[in-house]
């Protein structure tokens, strides 16, 4: 007999198995990513299935090699409901596929559960831009993933408090007006416009500022690709959020 183990999970997404059955992806707060197996789910006449997004009270059978653990129970614990605001979503969404890239040490997942629930409740609530959220987020995982990226220091002089001019393409390391302005080789780095420049900036303080901050399509657009290539150069894999296409196009 397979043991039972009991978890709470937000469900990233579920996709249909046989005939009856749906496979659920789940992030839990003590076992991480996790797949799982609804048997019959489809079937029953009064089931209620589970909702993306949503938080659930997971009854599980362990999976015996390895394979998909084997739903016993769920019930919902909170609901969050994103669908009269496709904004909000598409960054709700790119949390969770992030989530799903990434490879979070086994006895960190209740750390990282928490920061996703606390930011995923928080941009229920939220009434600015949610790129400007989903960035700080990204900056908060950067950190647990032990690559925090300081975005008021500059990568070349070390001074602190100057708005990054550009970005270093090899490295990804950011850089300042002046120290851009003696490279003598001024080729290997991408500008930042001044808004992007802005936005960056004021990342780790932006609850103050999401009222009045509205990110343009090009802002959006280069902060997008400095972060993608940050994530590269430290992890040595594209970071590809289908979800992030989706945020973008909020923004034009
Ligand atoms: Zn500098």
């Amino acid at each position: 007999m397979k043991g039972r183990v009991r978890d709470r999970g937000i469900l990233v997404k579920t996709s249909n198995y046989s005939e009856s059955s749906l496979v659920m992806r789940v992030y839990t707060q003590g076992h991480g990513m996790i797949g799982i197996l609804a048997k019959g789910i489809r079937k029953k006449q009064d089931a209620v299935l589970p909702a993306p997004l949503c938080e659930y009270d997971f009854c599980l059978y362990e999976p015996q090699e390895g394979g998909l653990y084997l739903l016993s129970e769920f019930a919902p614990l909170a609901e969050l409901d994103f669908a009269a605001d496709p904004e909000k979503w598409a960054a709700a969404e790119c949390a969770l596929e992030l989530y799903s890239a990434l490879i979070i040490p086994a006895e960190e997942t209740a750390e990282y559960y928490r920061l996703l629930q606390t930011w995923l409740d928080f941009l229920t609530t939220l009434a600015g831009s949610a790129i400007l959220v989903w960035w700080r987020f990204l900056l908060r995982v950067f950190k647990m993933l032990g690559v925090a990226l300081d975005v008021e220091t500059c990568s070349e002089c070390r001074k602190s408090g100057k708005a990054a001019a550009a970005w270093d393409q090899g490295n990804s390391g950011l850089l300042c007006g002046d120290c851009l302005a003696a490279s003598a080789n001024p080729s290997r780095f991408e500008l930042f416009s001044p808004a992007a420049s802005r936005i960056l900036g004021l990342l780790p303080e932006i609850g103050n500022y999401l009222d009045s901050l509205k990110p343009s399509g090009r802002a959006v657009r280069e902060l997008n690709s400095f972060f993608a290539a940050y994530y590269q150069t430290h992890f040595n894999r594209l970071l590809k959020l289908r979800s992030l296409g989706v945020l973008e196009q909020f923004y034009c």
